[in-house]
């Protein structure tokens, strides 16, 4: 998509700074961390959100969530992290190629808001 925000950064055309990258998916810090250690992770294929996914992305839906994992032992979220998918307006969403935040290194409170 040659005007979305995220896949210009997954090809570089916009810096970020990029914490973990391979075939499939790209993470980077967050231009406006809500916590200590807030990352995004995106597939490169573009997809709106979760909406738009079918089974053929599953495989690709659960390594997001693995880099998340990854991503939090190597900065040593040990007290706890949170995964967040926004999906929609109405849940926060505000940048429409999916990606899945990795937030820690403070306390959450459930509900969420
Ligand atoms: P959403 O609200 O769609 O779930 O999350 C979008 C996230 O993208 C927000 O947390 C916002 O701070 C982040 N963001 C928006 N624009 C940029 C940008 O240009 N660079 C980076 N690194 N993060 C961005
Ligand atoms: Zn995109």
């Amino acid at each position: 998509m040659d005007d979305c925000l995220f896949c210009k950064i997954g090809n570089k055309k916009i810096p970020s700074k990029l914490v973990y990258e391979d075939a499939d998916v790209f993470a980077f810090e967050d231009i406006s961390p809500q916590a200590p250690s807030h990352v995004l992770i995106c597939p490169r294929k573009h997809l709106v959100s979760l909406t738009e996914a079918t089974a053929e992305d599953a495989p690709m839906l659960g390594k997001l969530q693995l880099v998340a994992a990854k991503l939090a032992v190597e900065r040593k979220l040990t007290a706890g992290y949170r995964t967040v998918l926004n999906n929609g307006r109405g849940a926060g969403q505000s940048v429409f190629h999916l990606h899945l935040h990795l937030l820690g290194g403070r306390d959450f409170r459930w509900p969420p808001g």
